[in-house]
């Protein structure tokens, strides 16, 4: 153990999935010096520039600090006998699936798990969603498609141990920074080729030793095509493919049916014969492949396909949970694996169990829940359209964005203002979920990072700390405990008896662990019984971590997987096809997407001039020809209209964007007094399978102003 000064905290970093350790120490004024923390094994000590900019970040400017029930402050009595009373009153005249949640992967595990208890164990709506629905949900239903449960293979080690890394749908080297420097690092060491597939040539694409610039929504062709040529030259690991899967032929028949040969990958691509040839040769002859994805894969009308497609290619070479192999999916927000493991999303019930009868009776016992629910409630999309629709009457927002982040982000202002009751858990004061408001309206004063205690968990399972360093301002308090207090207000004493972030985390780990005979992949067994000093002091730990002990930093490599004959699953994908062509009067496809130095709606990080000044203004990114096309000068305001409004921006003239596409970021709002609210103008088609929103392909159009 490395010694640090006695008031140093170790904590972890609220923005990304890499989920990298921090050092904090604070100064005793509100603010604290922040280091990476060499002894976490995601980061071993170094921070991207969001992370070390973070105590910059830490005033208390604009933070909601009370409780407050239709903009007058009130006790925090007054608050929770009004959101008590409205979920009551909701309940009987409506129904219990009145009642909605909508949740973040910026809550801790704590958080999210006595919130899903609450809401699908003794409320009795399955209405719990979550932004995570917009971050990775698809990568979830493919998981659980191939493997039967929603288990990422490897480890972080797989990407300083791999020969061949291919990035798609990533901008890593912006997105997940220090996954991106330890890829560099393994170049530099022992060579390891990276290619990067992408619309948009991003700066992790310049890195690339193969960029394929594809064309957008064609992913499920380049990997078929990828999956027929492993066919074709006898790269398949058919021992793996006859012992342990299922599915393989109808597969292929598929893959051959979108992309019988590089010609067809070609067209359908976009991108050449030899790059293609060039990319297939990689994959073909390198044992050490990781492939990684994220949001350009996920975010998609096909995003549950796209990635069933990458782990095919991945199945039929029998290289996943070895050394140096594997598919990745690389999660957006600092918890959202959390939220998967609670239960978080509407298609899950809890510890990663779902609605087979005997799962549902074995969390109603366990939780001894008198209204456990029994099936699926409705998804990110469908949840505000119900909301709209005025059969939802009652939503609680908690620790998210949504009137700047979901799609049609003006619509979900006009369904909030329907709500009976609309309450909004936040940290913010001035976001523009909490400015919204419902008939009654309660808005409850959030702990933020530095404030709360609790745990969350990475892209890799590694569960690490998050640590209290700073005093709670004004009246904030813990969302658990809110949550419990709402819950023992509802007669749920016994049930919502927590005392402590630890002894929601032991039932948690409880929970995982109940009738787990090792069919289920998620067993925190070996955490049931920790004790509050043992949790205070805990170090990051990966799931799966039985009672009976033996971690597993990797699955898989034995063939064993969680369906119910133990065999992965080959899935036969549809063809590519963008699920709102672009037509005369909308000629662009609209992209969107993160950058480097701001995080979702930039409540955090537009705090830090440092991380505002890497771009000071929304803008969206046009293509040199496009620009003379459509008379737009770089540095220029353009108006970029969809079906569904517009926005004005500054033109940035670059090729990294092809001909007829365009980029947008996502931070700007309303609350950043810009006209850039890019939710504001996608549709978000939702993925069939996993109802992840479309974001990355939008039909829009360009002038100048
Ligand atoms: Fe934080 Fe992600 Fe940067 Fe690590 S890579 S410091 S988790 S934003």
């Amino acid at each position: 153990t490395v010694p640090v000064p006695e008031q140093t905290v170790r904590t972890t970093c609220p923005y990304c999935g890499v989920g990298c350790g921090v050092l904090a120490t604070p100064d005793g004024q509100g603010g604290a010096a922040i280091a990476g923390d060499p002894e976490h094994p995601a980061n071993l000590g170094r921070l991207c520039s969001k992370g070390s900019a973070l105590g910059e970040t830490l005033s208390l400017e604009n933070r909601l600090l009370q409780p407050q029930v239709d903009g007058v402050r009130q006790s925090w009595e007054s608050a929770l006998g009004t959101v008590a009373g409205g979920l009551r009153k909701a309940a009987e005249r409506h129904g219990p699936d009145s009642i909605a949640f909508y949740l973040s992967g910026q809550l801790l595990t704590e958080d999210y798990y006595v919130a899903n208890k609450l809401a699908k164990g003794f409320i009795g709506t399955p209405h719990v969603d979550t932004n995570s629905r917009l971050c990775m949900s698809s990568a979830v239903a493919a998981h659980r498609r191939a493997f039967g449960s929603d288990t990422v293979p490897g480890c972080y080690e797989d990407l300083d141990e791999a020969d061949l890394i291919v990035l798609t749908g990533s901008n890593t080297a912006w997105c997940h920074p220090i996954l991106f420097r330890r890829m560099v690092d393994a170049r530099t060491k022992r060579g390891t080729k990276l290619v990067v597939i992408d619309p948009r040539k991003t700066q992790t694409g310049e890195e690339a030793d193969l960029f394929l610039g594809i064309r957008p929504g064609s992913d499920t062709a380049l990997f078929s095509g990828l999956l027929v040529h492993l066919a074709d030259t006898g790269a398949l690991d058919a021992r793996f493919v006859a012992d342990h899967t299922a599915g393989f032929d109808a597969a292929l028949d598929r893959a051959r049916l979108i992309a019988p040969n590089r010609a067809a990958v070609a067209a359908l691509t976009g991108l050449s014969e030899a790059e293609i040839g060039g990319f297939y040769d990689l994959f073909t002859r390198t044992e050490r492949v990781v492939t990684a994805f994220s949001m350009g894969v996920n975010q998609s009308a096909q995003g549950t396909d796209k990635a069933n497609a990458i782990l095919n290619c991945h199945l039929a070479t029998g290289r996943i949970g070895r050394p140096g192999m594997g598919p990745f999916s690389l999660t957006g927000q600092p918890n959202a694996m959390g939220g998967r493991e609670v239960g978080g999303l509407a298609n899950m019930l809890a510890a990663h169990m779902h609605f087979a009868p005997e799962e549902v009776d074995r969390v109603r016992r366990f939780w001894r829940a008198p209204n456990i629910i029994t099936g699926e409630g409705m998804k990110a999309v469908a949840l505000f359209e119900a909301i709209q629709r005025g059969k939802i009457k009652a939503l609680w927002v908690m620790g998210t964005n949504p009137l700047v982040s979901m799609p049609r982000a003006d619509l979900i202002r006009e369904a909030v203002s329907k709500l009976d009751l609309y309450v909004v858990s936040e940290v913010m004061a001035d976001s523009d979920t909490a400015r919204a408001t419902g008939r009654k309206t309660v808005l409850l004063p959030a702990l933020a990072w530095g404030e709360k205690d609790g745990t969350v968990t990475n892209s890799e399972r590694r569960i690490s700390r998050q640590r209290r360093f700073l005093k709670a301002p004004g009246e904030a308090r813990p969302d658990w405990a809110v949550l419990a207090d709402v819950g023992r207000r509802l007669g749920h004493g016994q049930a919502f008896s927590f005392t402590s972030a630890a002894a929601v985390f032991r039932q948690h780990a409880g929970l995982s662990a109940f009738e787990n005979n090792g069919s289920r992949d998620f067993d925190l067994g070996g955490l049931a019984e920790i004790s509050d000093a043992a949790y205070e002091v805990n170090r990051p730990v990966q799931w799966p971590l039985p009672k009976r002990g033996g971690t597993r930093a990797r699955l898989f490599a034995d063939g064993r997987f969680y369906t119910f004959d133990g065999r992965a699953r080959f899935v036969a994908v549809q063809p590519p096809a963008l699920a709102q062509p672009v037509s005369e009067a909308r000629p662009l496809v609209l992209n969107t997407g993160r950058i480097r130095d701001h995080w979702h709606t930039m409540t955090r990080t537009g705090k830090s001039q440092r991380l505002s000044a890497h771009r000071a203004v929304p803008f969206c990114e046009v293509h040199p020809d496009d620009a003379a096309r459509y008379g737009l000068a770089d540095g220029g305001i353009a108006a970029v209209s969809t079906e569904h409004g517009s926005a004005e921006l500054e033109v940035m003239v670059t090729p990294s964007v092809a001909p007829g596409n365009l980029f947008m970021p996502m931070h700007w709002s309303d609350a950043t007094a810009s006209k850039a609210r890019v939710g504001a103008l996608v549709r978000g088609v939702p993925d069939p399978v996993s109802g992840q929103p479309e974001l990355k392909a939008t039909p829009a159009s360009v002038a100048p102003v």
